[in-house]
């Protein structure tokens, strides 16, 4: 199916042509005729398969030119970063059509913002935060919106956002046609879509939750923070493939530390994102690890959503995601449009039941690597690390005072060799006698 069968007009049609794109992806074929029919729509289709032109491209083809003050599309993302590349691709299927369009974020002048917004808009892409700290100036008017959508539903509506987001809904016009996608869902959503969807169409490409066959996945058991360090250096050190590495840490602190853990073995390479940098930090860290300029990025789970960053090669779990949504969203950064990724988590004895919630919800055990045998166990604990082994050992009430460092993984030692990503092992991991982890708590 080329994207002539759909019902494309001419300069969205020379757009794709540019862009190089043959034909469309099953979301967007699916998704295609049932937005253009106007009916609400809910889209669940994996990590990295097209889902934002998905919808772009009937919202598009809907546009007609006008030059009227205020917007008739709203998106809304849950991240600056994701603003700006929803921009851009908006921009790559502008190029025949005088759309205007705008991205509306925190972190930025308000003022420029708003001049920009009273210059006249046609559709504008925003984080909740700065849309409705705009609307309450009462510049930006929402009573012209006839679509919506909310991209990355499931985190929107998270705690985080929910409140916002609820009660920005509440503020908008009745009559318009909202849509939401995720390669992940939630209950929380089916309240939502009950209360502000008119009969909406759930266009499903694949079951909420399910992993790219693509991305290559391992674990390892790793006892503590320092550990993990010495392993992902290690990696780093030794695997070739390893040309493009996302490495994700549970919080900005932790990030912060293996930044500049990082930084003094690979001093060129390294940089770094989370929250509590400047915008202009932010963009800059991911504008040199998109172009290549940087090998790898660490950060926290700010650019785990949505973000399309080039051909990355692996996804590096420092820290096991809390949530399986995590999880499929943080390891979806690799392996998009059909390109390979490998994508591998560490895993301390904290983290077990994560790993056992992230395996149930994709039906399938992540595959289990050994330790490699050059990698030194650390039996140093981190300040984070030590009240907490402090109270376990408590707990254990003197039966057995060892601190659980090396033996957590002793028991899987044999095995050494490990070149993650190199053909030969990507073939055999992909083959049926990949291994599969072994342990598992009770
Ligand atoms: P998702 O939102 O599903 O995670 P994206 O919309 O970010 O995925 O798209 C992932 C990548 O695929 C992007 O680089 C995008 O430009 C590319 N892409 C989108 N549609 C097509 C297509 N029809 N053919 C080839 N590549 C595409
Ligand atoms: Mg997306």
């Amino acid at each position: 199916m080329s994207f002539e069968k759909l019902n494309l007009n001419k300069p969205l049609l020379n757009a794709l042509n540019d862009l190089g794109y043959i034909e469309p992806t099953p979301i967007q074929e699916r998704a295609f005729p049932v937005i253009m029919s106007g009916r609400d729509v809910i889209g669940i289709a994996q990590t990295g398969t097209g889902k934002t032109f998905a919808y772009l491209l009937p919202i598009l083809r809907n546009l007609k030119y006008s030059d009227q003050r205020h917007p008739r599309v709203l998106v809304i993302v849950p991240t600056r970063e994701l603003v700006l590349q929803i921009v851009k691709e908006i921009e790559k299927l502008s190029t025949y059509t005088s759309t205007r369009f705008l991205a509306i974020y925190g972190g930025t002048n308000i003022n420029t913002q708003k001049q920009l917004v009273y210059n006249g808009v046609d559709i504008i892409v925003a984080t909740p935060g700065r849309l409705v700290d705009l609307a309450l100036t009462g510049l930006l008017r929402l009573k012209d919106i006839k679509q919506m959508v909310i991209d990355e539903v499931d985190q929107m509506l998270s705690l985080g956002f929910r409140q916002q987001l609820l009660s920005f809904l509440e503020t908008m016009p009745n009559k318009r046609q909202t849509l939401m996608f995720s390669a992940t869902m939630n209950e929380e959503i089916e309240a939502v879509v009950a209360k502000y969807f008119y009969e909406p169409e759930k266009i499903e490409v694949n079951p909420h939750g399910t992993p790219l066959e693509k991305i290559i996945q391992v674990c390892y058991h790793v006892p503590n923070f320092n550990t993990k360090l010495n392993l992902l250096e290690y990696l780093l050190k030794t695997d070739d493939s390893m040309n493009k590495v996302l490495v994700f840490t549970g919080t900005k602190k932790l990030a912060d530390n293996v930044f500049d853990q990082l930084k003094q073995r690979f001093p060129d390479d390294v940089v770094v994102i989370h929250s509590n940098l400047s915008q202009t930090a932010r963009i800059n860290s991911l504008k040199q690890f998109h172009e290549g300029t940087k090998r790898v990025l660490v950060a926290t789970d700010i650019v785990a959503r949505g973000l399309d960053i080039t051909d990355v090669s692996h996804v590096i779990n420092f820290d096991t995601p809390e949530t399986p949504e995590d999880y499929i969203h943080r390891i979806g950064r690799t392996g998009r449009a059909n390109k390979d990724g490998v994508a591998i988590t560490f895993i301390n004895e904290a983290e077990l039941e994560f790993q056992v919630s992230i395996e149930t919800m994709m039906n399938k055990a992540i595959p289990y690597e050994s330790m490699p045998e050059e990698v030194v166990i650390s039996k140093m604990l981190t300040d984070d690390e030590l009240p907490k082994m402090v109270d376990k050992i408590k707990q254990k009430k003197g039966k057995d005072t060892h601190v659980p460092g090396p033996a957590f993984h002793e028991k899987k030692l044999k095995n050494k060799k490990v070149n993650l990503g190199g053909p030969a092992q990507k073939e055999k991991l992909k083959g049926k006698d990949a291994k599969i982890r072994t342990y598992r708590r009770n």
